[in-house]
C-alpha cells in the first residue's frame, strides 16, 4: 500500500481520525493523532513533534523530530466509534535533515533486517503474547483479583473471559492480524492469543497492536488486561515464546535440513549457539524490567538455565518436534522474551545473537532432551555446560554493558538511551521499601 491507497482506503472506511503510533525505546505506543483532513499532507511532509519529550529521545540536541508514516500499517481501530472512525499508522522517525533517527526503535530493527536482507534472507517470528485480564483492584491497592476461575485449555461456556477473548480475537483478525489459536493459559486469569509468523518488523508491530487492542477491549468490559511479567507471585507469570525461523529469497526454511536427525540444519544450529551465547546480555532486552526477573525462576514454564532442547519446556531454547511435509515449520522457539519487551529493539539483538552465533560458525552444547532443567544440582548443571540467566535486572544490564555484539546492533543513539532508562527504573526499585520487607522485618528485626 502506498500514500495513494492510503487515503483512498481511509476515505473508503469513513475514517475521521488518524493516529500516528511510534514507541519510546521502553516500547510505551507515543501518538500523535490528526485530523483525517491532515493525512494527506502527513503522507507527504510528515509530521513534526517534540522529540525531547520522549523517553530515550531525550538528550538530542536538536528536539524536533520527524513522524512519517507506514502506510502499509494503516488499520482501523475497531473499538472506535463509527462516527468518529480512528485509524492508526505506524511510524518512522526522522532527523531535520531528514536521515532516519538512529533512537527511533522501529528504525534500528529495520537496520538490523537491512543487515539481513543484503544475505538475501528474511527473519520470521511468530511471537506468543500471554496475559492476565484482571477485575481491578478488588479495594486492596495494588493486589489485583484474577477474572475467572479457569485453568490451561479450559472451557465453560459462562466464562466470561471466553466472551471477552472472543471479542478480542475478532478485533484483532478485523486490524489484519492472522490469529491461530487464543486460549486459556495455566494460570488463574491468564491467557494467550498467538498470530501466524510474519517478517519481524510486522510481527513487532504485530505485539504492539495486540498488545493495545486487548487493553482497549478489556477496558470496554470494565477489566484490567495486564502483559506485566509476573504480577502474582506463586503462580505463572507471562511470557511472549518468539518462534524463530530464517528463509531465503525462494522462501526456503534455512532451518531445515532433511539428512538432520532432528530436521535443523547446522544453520540452525549456528543460530542457536549464538543466542545461547550472548542470552545473558540478551536478557536486558527481552525481560527489560524489574519484574521480568520475578518471572525467571523455577517451577514455573519459564527458563532459568541456559540450554535447548526438543521436548523440554524448562529450556530457553526448545526445538518443536518436526511434522512430516512442514519444512517451512522447523522452527526454533526462544522461551524467555516476556511482553513487557520493546519488541522492536527485542528482535534486534535476538537476530544480532542469531547472526553473531552464524557467522562464528558456533555449534551449540548437545540437547537436553528429556531433563527437567529445574531439578538439576548446581554441579550437574556445570558439568552439562549449563549457564544461568541473570537473577535481575541490574545483573542482565551489567551482561549488556560487556556485549559488544548487541551493543554495535542497537548502534549507540538505542543503546545509550536504552541504559539510560533501564538504570533508572532499576535505581527507583532499588530505592523502595516492598511489602516484602514489612512483612519480614518490621517485627522480627
Ligand atoms: N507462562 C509460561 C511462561 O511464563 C509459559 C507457559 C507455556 O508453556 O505456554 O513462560
Ligand atoms: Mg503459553
Amino acid at each position: 500500500m502506498d500514500a495513494k491507497d492510503l487515503l483512498k482506503r481511509a476515505k473508503e472506511d469513513r475514517v475521521q481520525f488518524v493516529s500516528l503510533q511510534f514507541t519510546d525505546v521502553t516500547g510505551a505506543v507515543k501518538s500523535v493523532d490528526l485530523p483525517v483532513r491532515n493525512l494527506e499532507d502527513a503522507l507527504t511532509d510528515g509530521v513534526w513533534f517534540d522529540g525531547s519529550s520522549v523517553e530515550g529521545f531525550a538528550r538530542i540536541q536538536e528536539s524536533d523530530m520527524r513522524l512519517i508514516p507506514d502506510p502499509n500499517t494503516y488499520a482501523i481501530l475497531p473499538w472506535s466509534p463509527e462516527d468518529r472512525r480512528r485509524a492508526r499508522v505506524f511510524c518512522d522517525i526522522y532527523t531535520p535533515e531528514g536521515k532516519p533517527f538512529e533512537g527511533d526503535p522501529r528504525g534500528t530493527l529495520k537496520r538490523m533486517l537491512a543487515k539481513l536482507a543484503e544475505r538475501g534472507w528474511t527473519y520470521n517470528i511468530g511471537p506468543e503474547p500471554e496475559f492476565f485480564l484482571f477485575k481491578g483492584t478488588n479495594g486492596r491497592g495494588v493486589h489485583p483479583v484474577p477474572h475467572d476461575v479457569g485453568g490451561y485449555f479450559d472451557f465453560s461456556s459462562f466464562d466470561e473471559a471466553v466472551i471477552v477473548r472472543t471479542e478480542l480475537m475478532e478485533a484483532l483478525m478485523t486490524m489484519g492480524l492472522e490469529v491461530e489459536v487464543g486460549h486459556h493459559e495455566v494460570a488463574l486469569g491468564q491467557h494467550e492469543i498467538d498470530f501466524r509468523y510474519a517478517d519481524a518488523l510486522k510481527a513487532a508491530d504485530n505485539v504492539l497492536t495486540l498488545k493495545y487492542t486487548v487493553k482497549a477491549i478489556a477496558a470496554q468490559h470494565g477489566l484490567i488486561a495486564s502483559f506485566m511479567p509476573k504480577p502474582i507471585f506463586g503462580i505463572n507469570g507471562s511470557g511472549m515464546h518468539c518462534h524463530q525461523s530464517l528463509f531465503d529469497r525462494q522462501g526456503n526454511n534455512l532451518f531445515f535440513d532433511p539428512n538432520d536427525e532432528m530436521k535443523l540444519s547446522s544453520i540452525g544450529r549456528s543460530f542457536i549457539a549464538g543466542q545461547l551465547a550472548h542470552a545473558r546480555a540478551l536478557a536486558a532486552l527481552v525481560a527489560p524490567t524489574v519484574n521480568s526477573y520475578k518471572r525467571l525462576v523455577p517451577g514455573y514454564e519459564a527458563p532459568v538455565y541456559i540450554g535447548w532442547a526438543q521436548i523440554n519446556r524448562s529450556a530457553l531454547i526448545r526445538i518443536p518436534r518436526y511434522t512430516e511435509g512442514r519444512d517451512k515449520s522447523m522452527r526454533a522457539e526462544l522461551r524467555f522474551p516476556d511482553p513487557s519487551s520493546n519488541p522492536y529493539l527485542a528482535f534486534t539483538g535476538m537476530l544480532a545473537a542469531a547472526l553473531d552465533g552464524i557467522d562464528r560458525g558456533l555449534t551449540p552444547p548437545p540437547p537436553l532432551n528429556n531433563v527437567n532443567l529445574y531439578h538439576l544440582e548446581k554441579e550437574e548443571r556445570q558439568r552439562l555446560g549449563v549457564g544461568e540467566l541473570p537473577g535481575s535486572l541490574a545483573e542482565a544490564l551489567r551482561e549488556l554493558e560487556q556485549d559488544e555484539v548487541l551493543k554495535q546492533a542497537l548502534g549507540p543513539v538505542t543503546y545509550e538511551a536504552f541504559m539510560r532508562a533501564k538504570k533508572e527504573e532499576w535505581e527507583e526499585f532499588r530505592l523502595r521499601v516492598t511489602d516484602y520487607e514489612i512483612e519480614r522485618y518490621l517485627e522480627t528485626a
